[in-house]
């Protein structure tokens, strides 16, 4: 490796900004390149920083002793391809951070699903914890504050939670986090890691640094995982929504989450947030908490005020007796599976779907429609597909867009029934992303007179 300190970023998006910012307030000299050399970013680039276009890159690719790869650049990439024919180590910018941090407490989670909620209920523990002492929890990565931000702010006495992608922890090969958590595993982003092999291999690498004093919370009910769980090197503690856990770890107990640690058990009042998805969100935020020195008191305090996540199964109002809910992140069959079980009791739900179809079969949301949902609303580009796939399943009526599926809910639905916009669909046909459409369909619902 060549010892000078030149560094490339490759890709100017939030996270190869804030690194670069770091690495040239830890006196590296910095080129961050990118597709095109785009104006408005030069100039959110301190003066020190200079900007440069893949080409450019490719061709000084050697002069560099490392590259600091965006997680969403591919392999295949003209500047990737050059810096590995030269032999330049490439990292991510999760492991380049790391390499400043100066706290001793840093939680690390992944997951198929759940990172975002589970991160964010940590965060809100540790930082319950932390203020008793003075100190602060930064909640970073994957959630839109870069790593490197934080680790510049982030003192000996605070600590991380850092939520993490695959696609940074297939460039990380040495991140060491006092506790790491992986929730589940299932197929997603095949495409980008090549294989499922590869994209578990990648999830892995979040514990393979670890040391035996380190602890790993893991989902015992997910199969991958617990195969996986045998080249652990840290402590394991398991969650479970379904069984027992004998050794350290977290279940459920007559509707209380049981927390197990140090051979102490202790019964808590659980978050008041719909689904067993979300327990088990609950279970793996406290067991990383509690790992990394919280205090029982400050997750059952954090349980108490923690109201879940804006776009997820978020309960907007109630309007004459009906019940609307905001679940616009779900953007995928499954996610809207995960929505009618946690709501679903009797066939009381108006369902909202369409957007941009995504290409995935209807049918697993077949039973739970047949079940729960009372009438589903079309709406968007999709609306003909889905239309197509529930014929003679269930009613349907086409509202072409939120707002009149809203109208048409609140028109005809009775005291006692859900409207919820769980769409199943991408949302880019009609807003600019999720959290556009559930911000509108927030602030219509919120907009409607009582009695109309
Ligand atoms: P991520 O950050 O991994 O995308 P979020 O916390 O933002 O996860 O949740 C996104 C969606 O994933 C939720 O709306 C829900 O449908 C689903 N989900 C959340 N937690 C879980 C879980 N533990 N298991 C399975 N699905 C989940």
């Amino acid at each position: 490796m060549k010892t000078n300190k030149k560094v490339l970023i490759v890709g100017a998006g939030k996270s190869g900004i804030a690194c670069a910012k770091l690495l040239i307030r830890n006196g590296f000299e910095v080129l961050i390149s990118d597709r095109e050399k785009r104006e408005e970013t030069s100039q959110e680039l301190p003066s020190k920083i200079s900007l440069i276009n893949e080409g450019e890159a490719a061709q000084k690719a050697d002069i560099f002793s490392f590259a600091v790869k965006s997680p969403g650049i591919e392999e295949s990439n003209i500047v990737i391809s050059s810096l590995n024919k030269s032999g330049i180590p490439v990292k991510s910018e999760l492991e380049t951070a790391l390499s400043f941090s100066k706290t001793s407490k840093v939680i690390m989670i992944t997951g198929t699903n759940g990172k975002t909620t589970t991160a964010t209920l940590c965060g809100k523990i540790m930082n319950g914890f932390m203020k008793k002492k003075g100190a602060k929890a930064f909640v970073c990565g994957n959630i839109g504050y870069p790593v490197s931000l934080a680790v510049m702010k982030a003192t000996s006495k605070d600590a991380l939670v850092i939520e993490v992608s695959s696609y940074q922890l297939a460039d990380s090969y040495t991140v060491k986090p006092t506790v790491s958590s992986i929730l589940n595993i299932t197929p997603d982003h095949i495409e980008h890691h090549g294989s499922m092999k590869a994209y578990i291999s990648a999830k892995k690498s979040i514990f393979l640094s670890q040391s035996k004093k380190d602890f790993c919370v893991l989902n015992y009910e997910d199969k991958i995982l617990r195969k996986a769980s045998i080249s652990c090197p840290s402590k394991i503690l398991f969650f479970s929504s379904k069984s027992l856990i004998k050794k350290d770890g977290a279940f459920l107990e007559n509707g209380k989450i049981a927390i197990k640690f140090g051979g102490e058990k202790t019964l808590l009042n659980p978050p008041s947030i719909p689904g067993i998805h979300n327990m088990e969100n609950a279970m793996a935020s406290a067991l990383c908490s509690i790992a990394c020195g919280a205090d029982v008191k400050s997750v059952q305090e954090a349980f108490a005020s923690f109201k879940g996540i804006e776009h997820r199964i978020e309960f907007v109002r109630k309007i004459n007796g009906v019940s609307y809910y905001n679940d616009s992140k779900a953007t995928n069959v499954d996610s809207t599976v995960i929505a009618l079980k946690a709501l679903g009791k009797t066939k009381n739900i108006w369902l909202i779907l369409g957007g941009r179809d995504k290409k995935a079969p209807y049918n697993p949301l077949f039973p739970l429609v047949k079940k729960y949902v009372k009438k589903i609303l079309t709406v968007g580009e999709a609306a003909e597909i889905i239309e197509k796939a529930f014929m003679g399943k269930a009613e349907i009526i086409n509202c072409d867009n939120i707002f009149n599926a809203i109208d048409t809910v609140n028109k005809n639905a009775q005291f006692g029934d859900i409207a919820l916009l769980s769409p199943a669909c991408a949302s880019y046909d009609q807003f600019s992303n999720f959290e556009e459409r559930g911000k509108k369909f927030k602030n219509y619902v919120l907009s409607i007179e009582k009695n109309t």
